[in-house]
């Protein structure tokens, strides 16, 4: 039997989003059903909730920077016990069998995981999000949130978090390793935070030098606005890697030259559009690009740990429920230090 939830959701595409009830599973076997306290706004919910990305399915109810408490178990449930902190990142199931799975890269599931929004789980209903208050979701893909995080700023560290740890691991960021990230916004804060963490030499590359302070706070070692063609001239060469956290597409030939030899730009922001690359110019020296998509499971329990140790959060305004709309536009607008998390309590 499904449970009536209150939720916030959107009934179509680029529709402002307004309170509803959507309907959640029964609690099975591993389940384990989670109050959910905070739920982070990620710019990834603004390009699906409007179809950027393509075909949606609607309603849809946003949010994949998943907090909360386990308020019951499934009886096969082994990991997790009521009264747990845990979290809930974008996917909430995977096919487990797939050589990706079975390496802890879920995120690359051969089948394509179940994302926890705008899709369809395995029991062929469609997924809702977590601005809601509650999910039901598979022990195997909830993750344990340490008691030196707080719920509220540990939430965004479910997307924004892991998407920018699993890269900075995967490309060594670490001492002697110069390393920028480009857009400071709710990814690229983390990734500031947990590239200075891993001990590498943290450049941030703004658009402008307005949120200097805020980003020398969080651990840059230098500060530099794109605007200014000097930055371009004084740093061609300089960079073992680019973290690109930008949502819309940039001049990347650019950004190609600030790579050392065998240097890799890659790119976590995912714009709408496609965007166009000259290889000319990534030939220099050797010079890479790529993507990367979140990261898996043992992986995002890592990463928390990693920032409980460290003692990285996310730097979030809290906001009301009835304010996700507004808050939508100030994402767009880059007027955010540096996630919305929204508090549940108030759907
Ligand atoms: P965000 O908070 O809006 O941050 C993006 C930042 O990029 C802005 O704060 C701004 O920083 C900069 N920026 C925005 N528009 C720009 C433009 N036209 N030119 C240059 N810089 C611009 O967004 P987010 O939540 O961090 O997400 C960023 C992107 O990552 C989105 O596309 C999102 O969908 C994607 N994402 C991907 C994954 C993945 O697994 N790959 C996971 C999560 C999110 P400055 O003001 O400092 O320039
Ligand atoms: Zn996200
Ligand atoms: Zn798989």
């Amino acid at each position: 039997m499904t449970t009536t939830v209150a939720a916030y959701a959107t009934p179509a595409a680029k529709a402002p989003l307004e309170r509803t009830t959507i309907e959640r599973r029964a609690v099975g076997e591993h389940d384990v059903l989670i109050d959910i306290a905070f739920v982070g706004i990620c710019h990834s919910d603004i390009h699906q909730a409007r179809e950027g990305w393509g075909e949606a399915i609607f309603p849809m109810v946003p949010g994949h920077e998943i907090a909360g408490v386990v308020t019951e178990v499934g009886p096969g449930v082994t990991k997790f016990t009521v009264g747990e902190r845990v979290g809930v990142g974008c996917m909430v199931d995977s096919c487990r069998t797939c050589d990706n799975c079975r390496a802890g890269l879920e995120q690359y599931c051969a089948e394509g995981p179940v994302w926890t929004y705008n899709a369809v789980g395995k029991d062929g209903q469609p997924t809702y999000g977590g601005y809601a208050k509650n999910v039901v979701v598979d022990e195997s893909y909830v993750v344990r949130i340490p008691d030196a995080l707080s719920l509220d700023v540990a939430a965004p560290l479910l997307c924004a978090g892991i998407t920018t740890y699993s890269p900075l691991r995967h490309w060594n960021a670490g001492p002697g390793r110069r390393v920028a990230v480009v857009g400071l916004g709710g990814l690229g804060h983390m990734g500031v935070q947990i590239a200075h963490a891993l001990g590498a030499e943290v450049t941030v590359l703004s658009q402008s030098l307005r949120k200097k302070d805020d980003g020398l706070r969080l651990g840059a070692d230098h500060y530099h606005a794109t605007s200014d063609p000097a930055t371009f001239q004084n740093l061609a060469g300089t960079f073992d890697l680019i973290l690109n956290t930008v949502s819309a597409p940039l001049d990347f030939a650019a950004y190609f030259s600030l790579l050392r030899t065998d240097g890799a730009m890659v790119n976590v922001g995912l714009p709408e559009e496609p965007v166009q690359v000259d290889l000319r110019s990534l030939n220099g020296n050797r010079r890479s690009m790529s993507t990367s998509g979140i990261g898996g499971i043992a992986e995002t329990q890592e990463m928390l740990d990693f920032c409980a140790e460290h003692d990285v959060a996310a730097e979030i305004e809290l906001i009301r429920a009835d304010q996700i709309n507004d808050a939508y536009e100030r994402v767009i607008a880059g007027d955010v230090r540096y996630r919305f998390v929204i508090d549940t309590a108030t759907i």
